[in-house]
């Protein structure tokens, strides 16, 4: 943006940036496209600057590192964003598509930096969106240990409710600050600009060489689409409600699974380790919950990995407390035997019902999300859902 500016664009508006699929196993890191948009200039011209600019940045020696830029006049239809968020697109579908809309493009390596690209045009905030405020490190810096003090996160997350993702206090990880050796230094995530930037004035750190703010697709959930079981995909994004099936148990690495049915199917459902504390909510559920999952679909197997829960019905537990009392005799009847009831010693009548009493559920019914440390970019996060 620098560079185009230098050169007298006209830069209008935000930069975008939009996450794509995050179940595509080819995909980068994060899955991430900018786009910007100018008022004016020719495609052509535009083209040499980007071309420089990425010769010069791009890490082409990253085996997963891909890029493509795109120059259009004009948008392309939202459903070309629908479907790189939610779906598959191939590279062939998209350079059939530039083709046709006249674009000016360049793809590197593999090319599907190409897809992205066209998704991140393709988007429009119509249904939603965030703001983060990006903050890059000074060139000399990139690649060594960032300094952001934590409790300036800490206090950032207190006292701009409108902010979110700052800070993972049950696991005390400042999610501000990415793992990558990249240029950025941290991003706050929010509703609101203004914030933003007030903000980034609490937080302690290094210096910061520039920051802007993208508008962005990340905390809205658009990657999800609501499907009954049998029309599960992999690689999709879901919403699907069902019961509780199998009580939940943990295999090696501590991934807590599940499975829940409705009327068309049955699906396992996945809390893995790193979701951390919100497995112990999985852990309370049991046979004949009903709950609504919110997850990326995993081929093999076919598995939902949640990123939310909504409890909508507690199945009520139930825990024997002694053998049924004889109502002639007053006493204690004796088991006849696992499953077969239980009969009076005394005058010979029979029970098939111990005596009951209801135990208490952990979880209540309503939402119940990953912590921060583990959430998607895309994951919308409680904070926003409710009214
Ligand atoms: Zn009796």
């Amino acid at each position: 943006m620098k560079k185009l500016e230098d050169k007298n664009y006209q830069i209008i508006g935000h930069p975008r940036l939009v996450r794509l699929n995050p179940n595509i196993p080819w995909k980068t890191r994060g899955n991430g496209a900018v786009s910007i948009n100018l008022e004016n200039g020719d495609p052509k011209k535009i083209k040499e600057i980007i071309e420089e600019f990425i010769d010069k940045y791009a890490r082409f020696d990253d085996k997963k590192t891909n890029p493509g830029f795109v120059i259009l006049k004009g948008q392309p239809s939202f459903d070309i964003y629908e479907k790189s968020v939610k779906g598959i697109v191939t590279l062939e579908e998209t350079e059939q598509l530039l083709d046709s809309l006249g674009a000016v493009y360049k793809g590197y390596k593999n090319k599907r930096g190409l897809i992205g690209a066209t998704a991140s045009i393709a988007w429009s905030p119509k249904h939603d969106k965030t703001y983060e405020l990006i903050a890059y490190r000074e060139k000399n810096r990139w690649g060594t240990k960032r300094q952001v003090d934590s409790s300036s996160v800490k206090k950032i997350n207190e006292s701009f409710s409108s902010t979110f993702d700052n800070f993972d206090y049950e696991n005390d990880h400042n999610r501000l600050v990415p793992s990558s050796p990249c240029p950025v230094l941290y991003g706050i995530r929010g509703e609101n600009i203004d914030d933003l930037i007030q903000a980034s004035f609490v937080v302690k750190s290094e210096k910061v060489e520039s920051w802007i703010i993208f508008e962005t697709n990340q905390g809205t959930d658009e990657h999800l689409q609501r499907r009954n079981i049998n029309k599960i995909a992999p690689y999709q994004s879901v919403i699907t409600e069902g019961v509780v099936t199998k009580i939940p148990y943990t295999i090696e690495g501590g991934h807590v699974i599940f499975s829940i049915k409705d009327s068309t199917g049955e699906i396992d459902c996945a809390a893995y380790e790193p979701t951390k504390q919100f497995r112990e909510i999985i852990r309370e559920l049991i046979p004949g919950d009903k709950i609504e999952v919110y997850g990326g679909v995993r081929k093999k197997p076919l598995t939902i990995n949640l990123e939310k829960i909504n409890t909508k019905h507690l199945e009520k537990q139930v825990e024997k407390v002694e053998n049924p009392v004889c109502p002639k005799c007053g006493k204690h009847m004796k088991s006849k035997g696992t499953g077969q009831g239980y009969k009076c010693k005394k005058c010979g009548t029979k029970s098939e019902k111990p005596l009951v009493k209801e135990r208490k559920r952990n979880i209540k019914t309503g939402f119940y999300e990953v912590p921060v440390c583990a959430r998607r970019h895309l994951s919308k996060p409680l904070k926003r859902m409710e009214p």
